[in-house]
């Protein structure tokens, strides 16, 4: 009897797994269509000065909103097409409108902002993908500062040779490199030495608990003041609310991000909100 429980629970394992299959396979088919179609966009999220307030730079982060159905989020469909190798085609997509919108931005006078852009293993692990970011950049006569990337710490550590060789002289011409979810890989410090990077994300699991949980608040804290001894700037991802934002001026964090400031937001809002349209947080008036 065990055993045919047994049985049934495992052809009811085996059902489970062919499912999920079968719905990726067809998700990874609706990401290529929908990449045809122009369904996919970008939305930015604001970086603040945590001293004044001001906007410095912006993310770009991947929306996919389907015709039908609710938005489908970037943490389930990246996995999904790095896996699928769709990954090239989607990261090409968002460089180039990247780059678009910074040049329109540029060109119609809203001149302070850096974009940011996400980079997965795949991606950089393929041959060039670092080249035509550059050719990308140039194309739309846009300067290195213009575009930054955000890696990973396991990309980087996954990533060989040749790729850091590409990084390398990326960071030489002054791409902004920010190793992103800083603190969550598994990895040693050591790498910190060797990798060509400009700032550090401290993740916002550390950020989120850091006002109740003494060991968050004391990871966060260190990882502040290593990246500031590296000469690397430091930007805390996730901030929510007043006390987490209290706690990273004392600790002397350099950029905010997170929902307590701005959302992600389509490019129009970014508009507005940069040409002073709608009024800016004022949580740090005072
Ligand atoms: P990430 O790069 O660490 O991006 C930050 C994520 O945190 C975003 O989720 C953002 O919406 C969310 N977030 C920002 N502030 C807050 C906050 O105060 N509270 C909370 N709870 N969340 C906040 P999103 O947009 O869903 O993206 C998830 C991940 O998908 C990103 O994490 C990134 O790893 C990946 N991703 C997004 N866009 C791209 C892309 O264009 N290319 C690649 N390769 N990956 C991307
Ligand atoms: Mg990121
Ligand atoms: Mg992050
Ligand atoms: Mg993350």
């Amino acid at each position: 009897r065990a055993k045919l429980e047994g049985r049934g629970a495992l052809r009811f394992f085996e059902q489970h797994l062919h499912d999920e299959l079968v719905r990726q396979h067809h998700l990874v088919a609706q990401l290529e269509q929908a990449l045809e179609r122009g369904e996919l966009c970008l939305h930015y999220q604001p970086q603040v000065s945590a001293v004044s307030g001001c906007i410095e730079n912006l993310e770009a982060l991947l929306r996919w909103i389907p015709a039908e159905g609710p938005p489908i989020s970037p943490a389930e469909f990246i996995p999904l097409a790095e896996r699928s190798g769709l990954i090239h085609r989607l990261s090409d997509w968002v460089i180039e409108e990247a780059c678009r919108q910074q040049r329109s931005w540029r060109d119609r006078g809203f001149a302070t902002q850096r974009i940011d852009i996400n980079v997965s293993g795949r991606q950089l692990l393929h041959k060039g993908a670092l080249a035509r970011f550059e050719a990308c950049l140039l194309r739309h006569g846009l300067e290195p500062q213009d575009i930054g990337i955000e890696l990973t710490e396991n990309v980087l550590i996954e990533a060989d040779d040749s790729v850091l060789e590409e990084l390398r002289k990326l960071y030489h011409r002054g791409v902004r490199i920010a190793i992103d979810d800083f603190g969550t890989g598994y990895s040693s410090l050591s790498y910190l030495k060797h990798f060509p990077v400009t700032a550090l994300k401290i993740d916002r699991s550390f950020v989120r608990d850091a006002p109740c949980q003494p060991e968050d608040r004391a990871i966060m804290e260190a990882a502040i003041f290593i990246g500031h001894r590296l000469g690397l700037e430091v930007v805390a991802e996730g901030v929510e609310n007043a006390e987490q934002l209290t706690l990273l001026r004392e600790m002397r964090c350099d950029l905010i991000q997170g929902f307590y400031f701005y959302r992600p937001m389509p490019a129009e809002a970014i508009e507005r909100l940069l040409a002073g349209l709608v009024p800016g947080h004022g949580h740090l008036s005072g």
